[in-house]
């Protein structure tokens, strides 16, 4: 008799994180990655994403700050290009996007153009805030996912963004957190990384997989955020959505897994140590 199939795997090792760029490749080569969010006083949720996307191997990593009154440089890690967002939307073209991180509702306003634009989009906490309050956001990331594969969207919410998007409260997510996770991938045609001790990571027509690495100490403020720009740094280099999904959340979990025991681990730590 065959045997029953599996609801759900584990995220198994992924390959090793660094892996050795080929010798002809140039900063073209490993992709661009936009981060768009930083509303006035959060801008360091966009720059850590930010951060994050650059030690997760992106060739070039450029800021779009909603906080018009925020500096153009950060002098800790002068690699980032900030832009106003204006500036970045004229630019999409061949760029892997992160939204949300720290946008607050300005974000929505951009989304209409990153929805239609992007090629490979990251979606995150304010970006899903957006998209669960206004049915022609929903309908755009519905059009997104009908494109046979040609736009790549990945969805990254906390079980409470997860509740918003289904309609429901942050309970109906978490006694069923496969379930919440499917249901948001297929109504969207996208992939999905519902957060939290053990992460479900879903896309549709394949089995989900849960996440064994990872603890309590990435429950600090802009955890979410490293983990949204390491996947859009990752989804130039994997061959598919889920596997990026798959590999920057076991390795965001492994890095707190391996980190000292007496040591404090802050979000702009754990994104220096993800080429570790
Ligand atoms: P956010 O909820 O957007 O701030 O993101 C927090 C990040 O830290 C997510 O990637 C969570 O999966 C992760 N995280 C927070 N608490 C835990 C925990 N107790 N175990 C594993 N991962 C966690
Ligand atoms: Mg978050």
């Amino acid at each position: 008799s065959s045997s029953p199939t599996p609801s759900a795997q584990a995220v198994l090792n992924p390959a090793p994180a660094t892996q050795a760029r080929k010798h002809a490749s140039h900063k073209g080569s490993h992709g661009d990655v936009a981060v768009i969010g930083g509303a006035p006083g959060m801008a360091g949720a966009a720059v850590l994403a930010a951060r994050a996307a650059l030690h997760g191997g992106a060739g070039r990593v450029y800021v779009g700050l909603l906080d018009p009154g925020a500096p153009l440089l950060d002098a800790l890690q002068p690699e980032l290009m900030l832009r106003r967002p204006e500036t970045l939307l004229n630019q999409l073209d061949g760029m892997t996007v992160v939204c949300g991180c720290g946008g607050g509702e300005a974000v929505g306003t951009l989304l209409p153009e990153l929805l239609s634009q992007a090629s490979r989009l990251v979606l995150d906490a304010d970006a899903l805030n957006a998209v669960a309050k206004d049915p022609a956001l929903r309908m755009l990331l519905e059009t997104r996912g009908q494109s046979g594969g040609a736009l790549t969207t990945v969805l990254t919410p906390h079980p409470l963004e997860a509740a918003r998007l289904l309609n429901t409260d942050v309970h109906g997510v978490q006694t069923d957190r496969l379930t919440a996770a499917q249901m948001i991938a297929d109504r969207w045609g996208c992939t999905v990384v519902l957060k939290g001790s053990g992460t479900v990571i879903s896309t549709p027509g394949a089995v989900p997989r849960i996440n064994p690495t990872g603890n309590g100490r990435l429950a600090t403020a802009g955890t979410g955020d490293v983990l949204a720009g390491l996947i859009g740094a990752r989804l130039v280099r994997d061959t598919t959505a889920f596997d990026a999904a798959c590999y920057a959340v076991y390795t965001h979990g492994w890095v707190a897994d391996n980190w000292p025991p007496r040591q404090t681990l802050t979000a702009g730590e754990l994104a220096r140590a993800l080429d570790a």
